[in-house]
């Protein structure tokens, strides 16, 4: 087998070159890569060949949004199968230090995360990676979307952290990729009015098109909302959000002043607005979905139906899916059963 991989050289020279086949550790599985997204981390690294303090030095692989197929295991692997479908959880953390023993390995500073310098990514045949961070694909979920799971908990940690639940108005300032996934995410935790704003009149139809309760444009004044999340990273859609739920946030003796003052893309966010102002891409948010296990595991459940009556699939008899318009029920017949092992 060859393993021929997308390699970065520098800013807007991608080769696709010869890689060697990963051998797994003991508890890593070999994945042949079926589908990648790419995220604005990758775009960032193609055109700049750096994102801040993290600089594409040497030769790398870019992506970290996948999904695919276990064709090998270590020796001591038990929770996959050859032949299992999997999405990947891209970073890898220590498991040793302070931040991973108190549950908080998102922010592991030892984690490997996929398409981050020096790290490898996913754009490429075949990857290993520990067998805790693969996460088997039920049926009725695509490849494709399963790729999807990484960008989306980005959203399910924002939707959390700022505490969206039944009857909310959420605010999403952007509708890129992650602000289009959070506002499908705010309406999968209950949220009964979710408005996305953007500049881009292209993005805002998508926005409607995925569930979007209303869509604003810059000048639209979005009134009061309860909860903002913050997708866009400019200063005036964050000043405009702020200003959206000021009112009601501060006049809410629920939210206190024990979220201490943070700063966004330059904007301040007063520490008595509470904690259910969510920068999306805020620092300590920026990789993945923090602590990973319990979101990853919310995922299969936000978008797949409990209740088969809701099925709205053709062929296939596995579960098929509601919440966002970009995941679609399969219509075709599943051709590969899921393994899920008892855990
Ligand atoms: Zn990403
Ligand atoms: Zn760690």
């Amino acid at each position: 087998m060859t393993n021929r991989a997308a390699v970065l050289h520098a800013p807007g020279d991608v080769r696709v070159e010869e890689r060697p086949m990963p051998s797994p550790g003991a508890r890593e599985v070999v994945v042949e890569v079926t589908a990648v997204g790419v995220c604005g981390s990758d775009v960032h690294y193609y055109e700049h060949g750096r994102i801040g303090d993290h600089v594409v030095r040497a030769p790398m692989i870019l992506g970290h949004e996948s999904a695919g197929n276990v064709v090998e295991v270590g020796s001591e692997v038990s929770r996959h199968a050859v032949g299992d479908r999997v999405t990947l959880e891209p970073g890898v953390p220590c498991g040793r230090c302070v931040q991973c023993r108190a549950g908080r390995y998102n922010l592991c500073p030892d984690v490997v995360f996929f398409a981050t310098p020096p790290v490898d990514g996913a754009f490429a045949n075949f990857v290993a990676i520990h067998e805790d961070f693969a996460f088997a694909l039920p049926d009725g979920m695509s490849d494709e979307v399963g790729a999807l799971m990484e960008p989306l908990s980005v959203g399910i940690w924002a939707c959390r952290k700022a505490g969206v639940s039944a009857g909310d108005r959420v605010l999403v300032t952007g509708a890129g990729p992650i602000g289009l996934l959070a506002a499908q995410v705010a309406l999968a935790f209950g949220a009964t009015e979710v408005s996305v704003s953007d500049v881009n009149e292209h993005r805002l139809g998508v926005a409607a098109a995925t569930g979007a309760t209303r869509t604003l444009g810059p000048d639209d004044d979005p009134g009061e909302v309860d909860a903002l999340i913050e997708c866009s990273g400019h200063p005036a859609a964050v000043a405009a959000g702020i200003a959206a739920a000021i009112t009601l946030a501060c006049s809410d003796g629920v939210f206190g002043s024990s979220t201490p003052t943070t700063t966004t893309h330059g904007t301040s966010i007063p520490a008595s607005c509470g904690r259910r102002f969510m920068a999306a891409m805020a620092p300590q948010q920026q990789y993945s979905s923090p602590p990973s296990a319990p979101t990853w595991g919310s995922h299969m459940s936000i978008v797949l139906p409990r209740d088969p009556k809701n099925t709205t699939g053709g062929a296939s008899s596995g579960p098929t899916v509601r919440t966002a318009s970009f995941i679609r029920p399969q219509s075709e017949g599943v051709s590969r059963r899921l393994s899920l092992k008892p855990r």
